[in-house]
């Protein structure tokens, strides 16, 4: 029995009556908790909105005729108020008074009834709109989780599965805010394009598996050497790229080069043994003559890239350097508008995208 009514009593649903006339709340009272409901009374206007604002009752009973602060001036205040749920709130009022009624209804009250209270219609009409109350909460649970799914998924469509860093789509994003704001302010700008050397060779000696955590322990590496505002991202197969705000050509390059030892002497670890592998990295920056926009930047350190390749791997390359010069031809179309200009072999895999610039 003791558990029992325990039980019942968190469940119970909360009435707060408000009347200026203390027989009016004991009478309520005691009908409202005979029917089970939890009552707790209030005696004006001020004492009602500090035990809402303490108590969180499900619904108002409130007197719209009272000394001081009037019913009608608690509704709007307590209508007014977002640290509050939705409370539904009944008027009790004169049955003479239309313009009373009209006026409590305009001030936000929910429903009304009219007094001498006629208790069976009273206890209808809490209960319908405790069920309003119980919807609308269920509609505010849902769109909480669906707003909370929508989060996920946003997140979801801009990660790269197998290693958790950005993949191409936000890197793109992040790239373009990133441009912007360094046009906006005059503020240099470095992207680093890096690709495993020989990767396909991991895959074929040493199996997937162990491809899959080389791209993994590569990533981190990534993560660990780059500054908070920096962002890493899988562009394509065992291609990442870095985008490093803030950064000048020089700055950029020694970064680079201190990632191409930490993997040089870095060991692999996966199932069945370890393995040592080595990157090769092109770089170029903003501010520069030849780079137009973000897009011929991603070229630019795409191109660098290739040249590192082609000149040995583990190696770091600038894309303004007289090698870049000498393997991509003097005048290497950076902005890509100008065919005849491109002297670079077409890359297998992993070419950055060349899509039209819209921020130039
Ligand atoms: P290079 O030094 O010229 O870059 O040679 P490479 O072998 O690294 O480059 P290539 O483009 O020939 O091969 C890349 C390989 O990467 C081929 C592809 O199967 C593999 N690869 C791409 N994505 C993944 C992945 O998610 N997991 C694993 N294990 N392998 C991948
Ligand atoms: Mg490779
Ligand atoms: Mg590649």
């Amino acid at each position: 029995m003791g558990t029992d009514s325990s039980t019942a009593a968190s469940t119970k649903k909360k009435i707060l009556v408000v009347d200026d006339h203390e027989d009016n709340v004991e009478v309520l009272r005691a009908r409202l908790e005979s029917r089970g409901y939890e009552v707790e009374g209030a005696m004006n206007g001020q004492e009602a909105l500090d035990t809402v604002s303490r108590w969180y009752p499900d619904l108002v009973l409130l007197d719209v005729m009272m000394p001081d602060m009037d019913g009608l001036e608690v509704v709007r205040r307590l209508k007014a108020n977002p640290a509050l749920p939705f409370i539904p709130v009944i008027m009790q009022t004169a049955l003479d008074s239309t313009e009373r009624i009209v006026a409590g209804l305009e001030a936000g009250a929910d429903d009304y009834v009219t007094k001498p209270i006629n208790f069976a219609e009273l206890e209808a009409r809490v209960r319908s709109l405790l069920r309003i109350k119980k919807l609308q909460q269920d509609l505010g649970d849902r769109e909480k989780e669906l707003s909370e799914m929508n989060d996920k998924l946003l997140r979801i469509s801009l990660t790269d599965g197998l290693t958790g860093v950005d993949n191409r789509r936000a890197l793109e994003q992040r790239l373009h805010e990133m441009f912007e704001h360094s046009l906006r302010l005059h503020e240099p700008i470095s992207v680093v394009m890096c690709d495993i050397d020989h990767f396909k060779k991991v895959n074929d000696t040493f199996g997937h598996q162990a491809g899959d955590e080389v791209l993994k322990q590569f990533a981190n590496i990534l993560k660990e050497e780059a500054r908070a505002i920096d962002r890493v991202g899988r562009y394509g197969g065992e291609e990442f790229l870095l985008l490093l705000p803030g950064t000048v050509l020089d700055a950029a390059v020694t970064f680079a080069e201190r990632l191409r030892q930490k993997v040089d002497a870095h060991t692999f670890s996966y199932e069945g043994g370890t393995l040592n592998r080595t990157v090769s990295f092109g770089v170029a920056s903003w501010p520069h003559p030849k780079i137009k926009g973000r897009e011929a930047m991603l070229k630019a350190a795409d191109d660098a890239l290739y040249v590192a390749k082609e000149t040995g791997r583990n190696r770091v390359v600038r894309f303004d350097s007289p090698e870049f010069n000498e393997h991509t031809g003097n005048e290497a179309d950076l902005d890509g508008s100008n065919e005849e200009g491109q002297h670079i072999p077409p890359r297998q895999s992993g070419q950055a995208s060349l899509a039209a610039e819209g921020n130039a």
